[in-house]
């Protein structure tokens, strides 16, 4: 009865609350260059704006985010929040390390970005994130009202921008935030993909390594299962 799932490794204790960086600002931005429009982005509730370069541009600064959170073995899903040309925060997904299911790439980036301006409302901002807002985000977002929401890969089993769930195509929840998915979606999603894949390959080692040991103490007394207490 355990079917454990893969543990990526717990931090240490020291620093129990990972706050995201508040980013400074981030140069100026051409913001202009307008490019093609993704036909991913065309799919059911979800806005089919232009990518532009101003959006890859924060897009890959979400990007970076989230290799903060695979650095420190959490899943890595990082989101920046913007106002005009400015990076108010950033923040990455760290629920392992703060021992908190809220702490999302989106919720760390809204709560350093409320903190910075000293406000809770956020108008006029948008939050990048690598990952399609899960509902807990997705109502936070609203709640902070956020002008607009931009993702980069889709989410098939939590996505509550169109691909579980469109929280934001009802009017009578969101009357503030505009959608744009698919920016910079092949490499968002090719992060999270490398990441569970070597998740999987470090935990099939690790097995097999357990298994050598035991071979090596030499197979009497098989019968002691030797799972560590958790
Ligand atoms: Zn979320």
């Amino acid at each position: 009865m355990t079917g454990s799932p893969v543990q990526p490794h717990a931090p240490g204790g020291e620093s129990e609350e990972a706050h995201p960086a508040v980013t400074s600002p981030a140069g100026s931005i051409p913001v202009e260059l307008l490019v093609t429009a993704s036909a991913a982005t065309a799919q059911a509730g979800i806005q089919a704006d232009p990518v532009s370069e101003r959006d890859r541009h924060f897009m890959r600064l979400a990007q970076a985010a989230a290799e903060e959170a695979r650095a420190a073995g959490e899943v890595p899903v990082g989101a920046v929040l913007v106002r005009g040309d400015e990076v108010i925060a950033s923040g990455f997904n760290h629920p392992i390390g703060a021992h908190d299911p809220s702490a999302h790439a989106e919720m760390a980036a809204l709560r350093a970005g409320a903190h910075a301006l000293g406000n809770y409302r956020l108008p006029g901002c948008e939050l990048y994130v690598t990952l399609e807002p899960c509902l807990m985000c997705a109502g936070a977002i609203m709640h902070a009202r956020i002008a607009r929401v931009v993702f980069g890969a889709r989410d098939p089993k939590t996505g509550a921008c169109g691909s579980v769930v469109d929280a934001f195509a009802n009017d009578q929840l969101n009357h503030h935030t505009s959608v744009s998915g698919g920016v910079l979606a092949d490499e968002c999603g090719e992060a999270l993909r490398a990441f569970f894949a070597d998740r999987r390959r470090a935990s099939r080692e690790a097995r097999r390594a357990r298994a050598q040991a035991g071979q090596a103490q030499g197979g009497a007394g098989v019968a002691g299962p030797d799972e560590p207490a958790g």
